[in-house]
């Protein structure tokens, strides 16, 4: 039952991730107030991205409506890109994951860290699509992500008592990540990463909640992103095929938040074994 709602709710808040990044990337783009305001995500009805005629209901069912349109805009006939229904599913498929592993128990902090959570997923989703799309993360949605963050560990320590060491760990965990993020950018004058890296850095080290999931998370993220830059390297497509780092640093970041404390025992039991 529960996850035939989380399946529901994630579609739809996928649908919203879609409509966030097209809007937010509108108003980087208008020219005046007034258009900029007729893109803000908090008026106007939905609209076709190609001849912005305004969507009714029935266009508006998350991955059906595509379906049933075969890609293509109602009134328009353009194509529609297959990146709507995909950010739906997977935002349905991340709900329930989360879910299914969420780290925490469910008691009443535990629900409602699972709830901002869902909204902290949806900022994640929207900065992963928006730099694989124009390479920037843009900074309305990286400072809402930090709000959400900052609300989600006021949570966590207003839930019991907060130890020193623990909070400490939780401050150096972000300055950690965030610090190295701006001695890269430092270092290589913007070139190796971008200042929104730099931004998001500290948000998600504060969200991996340590010193110890902050490495985890630079380690993950680093092999993902080798992992998929290699063939493009091999292919000598690197110089004109940048890829963004976001998308992997926000891949690694769901990973550590689910998993982390899973992976951390895990290879300190192979640790263990290696010694003994
Ligand atoms: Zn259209």
């Amino acid at each position: 039952m529960i996850l035939v709602a989380l399946v529901l709710v994630g579609l739809c808040l996928g649908s919203f991730v879609n409509a966030l990044v097209w809007r937010t990337h509108q108003q980087s783009t208008a020219k005046t107030n007034k258009k900029r305001r007729e893109f803000s995500i908090s008026r106007g009805r939905s609209m076709c991205p190609h001849c912005k005629h305004s969507l009714a209901a029935r266009d508006l069912v998350p991955v059906l409506s595509w379906l049933e349109l075969r890609g293509r805009c109602r009134y328009c006939n353009k194509s529609i890109s297959w990146q709507y229904p995909v950010v739906e599913l997977s935002m349905a498929v991340l709900y329930c994951v989360s879910y299914l592993y969420w780290p925490y128990e469910f008691g009443w902090v535990g629900a409602l860290q699972f709830i901002v959570w869902l909204g902290i997923l949806v900022l994640l989703m929207a900065l992963f699509v928006y730099d694989l799309h124009w390479m920037l993360l843009p900074n309305s949605l990286v400072y809402t992500l930090l709000g959400l963050v900052g609300l989600q560990t006021i949570i966590g320590l207003a839930s019991g008592v907060p130890d020193v060491w623990f909070v400490l760990n939780l401050i150096l965990g972000s300055i950690a990540l965030g610090g190295v993020f701006w001695l890269l950018f430092q270092v290589s004058g913007g070139a190796w990463i971008g200042g929104g890296d730099v931004r998001l850095g500290f948000a998600i080290g504060l969200l991996a909640g340590s010193l110890i999931n902050s490495v985890l998370l630079l380690f993950i993220a680093s092999l993902l992103g080798t992992v998929v830059s290699l063939p493009l390297i091999l292919q000598g497509k690197k110089a004109s095929h940048k890829v963004p780092f976001g998308p992997f640093l926000i891949t690694a970041t769901v990973i550590v938040y689910l998993f982390g404390a899973s992976i951390n025992s895990w290879y300190q039991g192979l640790l263990f074994v290696a010694v003994f």
